[in-house]
């Protein structure tokens, strides 16, 4: 093991065991964040410092709103059948539609207005190049972790609900078609759909409604794993500088309930960091394949910057002994709101071997530190490092 990844691996024993499960908006992660710029501080990175956002504590509060809309509408329809109540219950399942579809791509929706935000913290550091600076290369990695609902505590579970989050956005644009039908044609036979629709959208609502009474995971790998590697290259690149690339460091807070943190981030900075700045999240980097995605979302699917995943197919190809993965992503990352704004952005993460076989422990309590891998840290450490050299020698002209 080199030295680079036994720093990291006692970042993340830190972050993990003594600090522990870091909620979203919680004093553990204002905590994390204080220990991550102290350790920047450090490593000699010149300028480190917090970025205030007002952020969310819960990620399950927008789809249990718009889950709770919908099920009343089917319900409703299903008890009175008849044509007012078709067009309500059409409304109601729209609602849901949208405030879902739009909650899983970042955009306002009625869902938002009951959720309570509160203030939190984004840490930054900036490492100057050698010599003058002609591009940035922004690295993140986030400092919450996600609470550990039933529905992530095994693959079967994993992929029972991946189902079903299709399935309830499908009952309820289903809810809104059947319902509108039959209120238009009168056909109020049509409101027995709600038969079929409210056990789905009832079922998915419960699981949301419930899931903020869960604890938070330790995140050794998610994404303690990140911030240690980003930590670790920090102290890399103050002894080996690049060339003409400043690097921004950012630990993001908010990632698990819709990456708020990122994205203030880059509403206070994407102008001044140009188009050409490349933005790498490494995300769940020490367990398994280095995985990097070509499209990114839960429901919509945005397609990652061709010159984004031009550089990381480059890497791939120069460390022909690291096994990498092409591939669409599940859920959202932080690197999604960099994408949607049209920047050259990437998301690295590692999946187990067999991922079919293995949850990763993703968002459960045992993701801790004896499920990391350290040879997979180290082949991220690797591709990252390799990745910024790659940045740094296709500067462009001038600057
Ligand atoms: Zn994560």
């Amino acid at each position: 093991m080199d030295s680079y990844t036994e720093h990291a691996l006692n970042h993340i024993r830190y972050l993990s065991q003594v600090i522990g499960g870091r909620g979203s908006c919680t004093p553990k992660v204002r905590e994390a964040g204080e220990y991550v710029s102290a350790e920047l501080r450090k490593a000699g990175v010149p300028k480190v410092g917090f970025e205030n956002f007002m952020g969310s504590p819960s990620t399950y509060l927008p789809f249990t709103m718009a889950f709770f809309a919908a099920a009343v509408g089917s319900l409703v329809v299903l008890i009175v059948g008849n044509r007012d109540y078709l067009v309500i219950s059409a409304i109601l399942n729209l609602l849901g539609a949208w405030a879902m579809l739009a909650e899983t791509d970042f955009a306002f929706h009625w869902g938002r207005l009951v959720l309570k935000k509160v203030p939190t913290q984004n840490v930054v550091g900036i490492i100057p190049p050698g010599g003058p600076v002609k591009r940035s290369a922004v690295l993140f990695a986030h400092l919450d972790t996600h609470r550990t609902p039933i529905f992530y505590s095994s693959t079967a579970w994993q992929n029972l609900f991946g189902f079903l989050v299709t399935a309830t956005f499908l009952s309820m644009v289903a809810g809104f078609i059947l319902f509108g039908v039959g209120a238009l044609t009168g056909w109020t036979w049509m409101h027995w759909f709600g038969l079929l629709l409210l056990p789905i959208q009832g079922f998915t609502l419960y699981m949301m409604g419930t899931a903020d009474n869960t604890p938070h995971n330790p995140g050794a790998n998610d994404d303690a794993s990140g911030v240690g590697a980003l930590i670790a290259l920090a102290q890399r690149l103050k002894a080996e500088p690049l060339a003409n690339t400043e690097v921004v460091l950012l630990f993001t807070d908010c990632e698990e309930t819709a990456s708020y943190g990122i994205q203030s981030f880059l509403n206070n900075h994407l102008a001044e960091l140009g188009p050409e700045a490349v933005y790498v999240t490494l995300d769940e980097v020490a367990l398994g394949i280095i995985k990097y995605l070509n499209a990114d979302g839960l429901i919509i699917k945005h397609p990652t910057h061709p010159k984004a995943l031009e550089l990381a197919r480059k890497v791939s190809k120069a460390l022909p002994d690291i096994k990498t993965i092409e591939t669409v992503g599940l859920a959202y990352t932080d690197a999604l709101p960099a994408t949607m704004r049209g920047r050259i952005a990437l998301t690295l993460c590692t999946v187990p071997e067999d991922a079919s076989a293995s949850s990763g422990y993703w968002h459960q309590m045992g993701d801790t530190i004896d499920h990391i891998d350290p040879q997979t840290l180290e082949n991220v450490q690797r591709f990252t490092w390799e990745l910024l050299q790659e940045i740094d020698r296709s500067n462009p002209a001038g600057g």
